[in-house]
């Protein structure tokens, strides 16, 4: 911030001294902060630069997983290119631990450090949509719920995540699953190009006529080429009214409803994708209070198409057996996409584990069911997504993400309120993980948490693992960008 006073700064600095000496166990950055560096970033700087000390230190360093508690010794929260630059060159200068933040939603609680510097990307919120070109630019601070706000203004998508308050830069970088893929594709089938900040603070624009290595190593690759400041998506229409919402049975059920549900979806068209739920019944308005608590499978639907089609095509999963409560209706997309915001709030404590699985065999259903009857947590969500369609139609070397011809995406996630209890949600998690694991075939990067360089192959697969680390030794050889799912150069 231009012209801040010398005291306030005094009092940053030793706060953060402080701060460093405390955390000294944790990750520590590679050298102390350079006091002259920060006050030249302060000074030229357009967006915010929150310290130790600032009273909107303690909300600024927090992320949407409550389990992650970080101290970083500056957060540059940028109003603009020109101030990622700044902080890159900032980040160069004093060899500070480099986080990204886009969202702030990645799992194992990437986008923030101890000792670092946040590189905070939060308020570049630019939206703007053509009609006539049905393409879209978004700054790398947009939300997936602002972005369909404008977007539905057109009655146009891009396929996305499935909660609202995601970021759009962290899940677009590493792949993007949600309610449209199966018709749609993956939030990077339909990317038009990126403008990204390399490791030496040089903006380039990638797309497939320019940097064309990049651009296909930023689609799946995530954060380890650079800070990306816009994406450029093309657009298709959906809705804005479509047939959606879940239908669910009581979980003893379940067995009968996931094989009724994996015969069904053999030849279901791509217009409909689904997200299978396990959890205990959450306390909102639209659950009968009789249900609350009450262990239950849903079947999540959207069909993105008219609304006459996707009535037919979903009619067959409403007469199963007797469902418990039936939420499948036509409705505004921009709802169907709210449906899961308050399940999971920012704060609550998640831990996941991830696998991709080929198809619902008996006995993968049989493991599924056996370990959500045991779940305790009343407010776990535990998703199963279908996969196919549109997503296993793009090779899958044409871009970095891995997986595609995966059948579903188990995200088995473990939730608490608070710490308290959260240790045996964490069990449940990797109990059920373990035990799938002879139908694991891929992961999906996006829901991995910090699980290692093997699992990181796993989710591109050898070769393509082999050509991400020469891109890494090309566009950041240093490995500056290091916090995310990353990739040794
Ligand atoms: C509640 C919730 C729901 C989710 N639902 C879905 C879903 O439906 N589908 C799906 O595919 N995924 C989903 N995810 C996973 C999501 O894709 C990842 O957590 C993703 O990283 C979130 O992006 P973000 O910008 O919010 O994250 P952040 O925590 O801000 O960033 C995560 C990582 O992305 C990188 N990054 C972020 N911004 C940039 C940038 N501008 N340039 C370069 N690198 C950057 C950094 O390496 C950073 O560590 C969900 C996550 C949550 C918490």
């Amino acid at each position: 911030m231009v012209g801040r006073a010398s005291g306030k700064n005094r009092l940053h600095r030793d706060v953060l001294r402080e701060m460093l000496e405390s955390t000294a166990s944790a990750t520590a950055p590679e050298t102390g902060v350079d006091e002259s560096a920060l006050l030249e970033l302060e000074r030229s700087f357009r967006g915010e630069i929150v310290c130790p000390g600032d009273p909107a230190y303690n909300e600024q360093r927090k992320i949407w997983n409550g389990s992650i508690d970080r101290y970083p010794a500056v957060i540059a929260r940028c109003a603009g290119v020109a101030d990622v630059t700044a902080a890159l060159r900032f980040a160069r200068q004093t060899g500070l631990l480099v986080a990204v933040r886009g969202g702030g939603h990645s799992f194992p609680g990437l986008s923030v450090c101890d000792g670092g510097i946040v590189i905070d990307l939060g308020p570049m919120k630019g939206i703007r949509v053509d009609p006539d070109t049905r393409t879209a630019r978004a700054q790398a601070g947009v939300l997936l719920g602002e972005l369909d706000r404008e977007t539905q203004a057109f009655g146009m998508a891009v396929p996305a995540g499935i909660v609202t308050h995601t970021g759009l830069a962290g899940l677009t970088l590493g792949g993007g699953i949600g309610w449209l893929m199966r018709k749609h594709g993956l939030t990077i089938d339909q990317l038009l190009a990126v403008d990204l900040v390399t490791a030496d603070g040089e903006l380039v624009r990638a797309s497939e006529t320019e940097n064309t290595d990049l651009f296909w190593g930023v689609r799946g690759g995530g954060g380890n080429f650079g800070i990306v400041t816009e994406f450029e998506f093309r657009l298709n229409p959906v809705g804005p009214i479509v047939v959606a919402g879940p239908i669910f049975w009581p979980m003893e059920e379940s067995p009968q409803v996931l094989r009724f549900y994996r015969d069904w979806i053999a030849d279901v068209p791509d217009e409909l994708t689904t997200i299978v739920i396990h959890r205990r019944a959450p306390a909102q308005p639209w659950v009968p209070s009789e249900l609350h608590g009450a262990h239950v499978v849903g079947i999540g639907c959207c069909y993105a198409g008219p609304v006459e089609d996707g009535e037919r095509v979903v009619a067959p999963l409403r007469k199963f057996g007797s469902p418990l409560l039936d939420l499948c209706a036509p409705k505004p997309f921009t709802q169907h996409q709210a449906m899961f915001d308050p399940s999971l709030p920012h704060g609550w404590h998640y831990y996941f584990r991830s696998c991709d699985v080929a198809e619902l065999t008996d006995e993968v259903i049989d493991i599924t069911v056996d370990h959500s009857l045991r779940m305790k947590s009343p407010v776990n969500t535990f998703p199963i997504f279908q996969l196919g369609g549109a997503i296993a139609r793009v090779g899958e070397d044409e871009t970095a993400f891995g997986g595609r011809g995966a059948g579903h995406t188990f995200n088995i996630n473990a939730t608490s309120v608070t710490s308290e209890g959260f240790e045996e949600e964490r069990e449940w998690s990797r109990a059920l993980w373990s035990a799938l694991e002879p139908h694991h075939t891929s992961v999906y990067v996006n829901f991995l948490m910090e699980e290692g360089e093997e699992r990181i192959r796993q989710a591109y697969g050898p070769a393509k693992y082999d050509r991400l680390k020469a891109l890494k030794r090309r566009y950041d050889p240093d490995n500056l960008f290091r916090l995310n799912q990353n990739i040794t150069p």
